[in-house]
């Protein structure tokens, strides 16, 4: 038995497990608040969800808009990033449209093509 006595029971206390006790009371407590804790932020989530959907604000794209060109090979439509075509970019649905496009801008493969 322990001498550092800072009570009247500490004797008592210790019979009956009283630190064990104290610990899985604590543990229950930080497992409730957290429990709490999560709940509420998944409220909050879904009430500025609701609240956004409700308002009609369609979500950013993280990066950046989008819009709808035409391919400069085969004039099919596709999507690219405004800020990629503002830059002089996206011009292509792909990059084989892309080196189709650069093979028949020499004159020498235009006539190994046939066109
Ligand atoms: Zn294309």
């Amino acid at each position: 038995m322990n001498i550092d006595n800072d009570g009247y029971y500490q004797e008592l206390d210790e019979a009956r497990g009283a630190d064990a006790e104290v610990a899985e009371w604590s543990r229950d407590a930080a497992r409730e608040s957290n429990a709490k804790a999560r709940a509420f932020r998944k409220a909050v989530k879904a009430e500025v969800a609701r609240q956004i959907k409700a308002a009609g604000i369609a979500r950013p794209q993280p990066r950046g808009a989008k819009g709808v060109y035409q391919c400069k090979c085969c004039k099919k439509d596709f999507e690219a990033r405004v800020a990629d075509r503002n830059r002089g970019w996206a011009k292509f649905c792909s990059k084989s449209c892309k080196a189709t496009h650069q093979d028949l801008r020499q004159p020498y493969n235009r006539i190994n093509y046939g066109t």
